[in-house]
């Protein structure tokens, strides 16, 4: 086995560990646009650390998890939830509506005005400025 897939595995498991804790906090809702009855995985929310860290992680579903991987393509209709995700109180999740909005806001006039009703905390806003979609 190579070293890279030992890397990937391990990390597997360590983020697995967080996997009880996830469950409980997301309530079977994906974090970002709170749809249920949907497949959820784990997904860590950059800047990604050596060691990986639960208030980095969020219970995403794959239609959230695949535009944040490739914004480039971001459907501005799948993500009006952020109106409700960026008061969230999983700082992971706030943090991630922001990001994404910020991205958005360069066309889309609604994301704008959104941004200008957020409210951050100090921690927040920093690391905001770590991740650059
Ligand atoms: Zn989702």
């Amino acid at each position: 086995m190579s070293k890279a897939r030992d890397k990937h595995q391990e990390r597997r498991q360590n983020l697995s560990q967080f996997g009880k804790d996830l469950v409980r906090r997301c309530g079977a809702h994906c974090e970002l646009c709170n749809t249920s009855g949907v497949a959820l995985s784990i997904y860590e929310v950059p800047p990604v650390a050596v060691e990986p860290q639960y208030e980095h992680c969020l219970m995403i579903c794959d239609t959230c998890n695949t535009q944040i991987e490739r914004p480039k393509r971001l459907d501005p209709n799948h993500w009006r939830c952020l109106g409700t995700t960026m008061w969230s109180e999983v700082a992971a999740a706030k943090v991630t509506a922001i990001v994404i909005l910020n991205h958005l806001a360069k066309k889309e006039s609604w994301a704008q005005e959104l941004l200008e009703q957020a409210y951050l905390e100090p921690e927040e806003t920093e690391w905001v400025a770590l991740w650059t979609m």
